[in-house]
């Protein structure tokens, strides 16, 4: 078949079921299920039976609700890419403002703990474009297989270290996996609310709960996170968490009552975002 009647096909489709980014997922899917790019894929392409099948089906899976990224496989995130898929929390684009934060105070031999790794995402990045070494811990098996998988795809295995294990309530031998001390705390832990929880977007009941449920008020992990692992920080150590979009103002309060200097950053949208906060020397 000829790309530009495959096109005509998968776009009406998601135009049929009210996809209001239609032309761009048009674009996603038939990259991916032809191997061909913005370049070589002209509107006279020829596309064999079997690409334009796949191309057909993740459109069908699409207008079921299921998200773009999980049906690609992979997706985006500070200019890298990570493999995602169901079980695991896709990367959002406001997760990279920590990621950028982070690239801010972290020298190259410093360390980094992340908590509530997921993909990976963010140890991952921070490593890549700093060299600094990174452990992450993520609690469900299925998301740290992807996070395993990641660090091979992105090539950091010498400077991220995966852990199992559960940040509230860590265990010795998680603890035991990790050092001493280390420079930067790193959380974008679950964080909606119960009420949240009830109103989520078709796309994003795809992802697992355990990855965005933060309790009745969103704010179980913040109650607990900064108490807990503040003894793991060096000297003048750094906190900085992502936070939903009404929390920051509380999570700060919390932070500042571990003894934090504490700094809220806004997100593109000028919402509060992360709070950055340092332990007094
Ligand atoms: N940012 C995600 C969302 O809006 C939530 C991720 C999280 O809870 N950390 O769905």
């Amino acid at each position: 078949m000829v790309s530009i009647l495959l096109k005509k096909q998968v776009r009406t489709l998601l135009e049929q079921h009210g996809s209001d980014s239609a032309a761009f997922e048009t674009e996603q899917i038939l990259k991916w299920a032809t191997g061909l790019d913005r370049l070589t894929l002209t509107p006279d392409s020829e596309i064999d039976g079997e690409k334009a099948k796949k191309a057909i089906n993740a459109a069908k899976r699409r207008i079921k609700g299921e998200p773009l990224q999980y049906i690609l496989g992979e997706w985006d995130f500070f200019g890298l890419t990570f493999r995602v898929g169901e079980g695991v929390l896709i990367p959002r684009p406001e997760t990279e403002l920590l990621v950028e934060k982070v690239l801010k105070e972290i020298k190259k031999d410093g360390t980094v703990i992340d908590l509530c790794s997921g993909s990976g995402c963010i140890p991952i990045a921070i490593s890549k474009k700093s060299g600094a070494s990174c452990y992450g811990i993520e609690i469900s098996e299925k998301a740290l297989e992807y996070f395993k998988e990641n660090i091979e795809l992105n090539k950091v295995r010498d400077n991220v270290t995966p852990l199992l294990g559960d940040v509230l309530a860590p265990s010795e031998s998680l603890l035991d996996s990790l050092p001493e001390k280390c420079d930067i705390i790193t959380a974008n832990p679950p964080y909606l609310t119960a009420e949240d929880m009830r109103e989520l977007q078709r796309e994003v009941r795809h992802e697992p709960e355990t990855a965005l449920f933060g309790g009745t008020d969103g704010l179980d992990f913040y109650r607990v996170i900064f108490g807990k692992w503040k003894k793991r920080l060096a000297e003048k150590g750094e906190f900085i968490v992502e936070t939903g979009d009404k929390q920051a103002e509380t999570v700060r309060e919390l932070m500042e009552k571990e003894g934090f200097s504490c700094e809220i950053i806004k997100d593109y949208n000028k919402i509060g975002r992360l709070v950055f906060g340092r332990l007094a020397g």
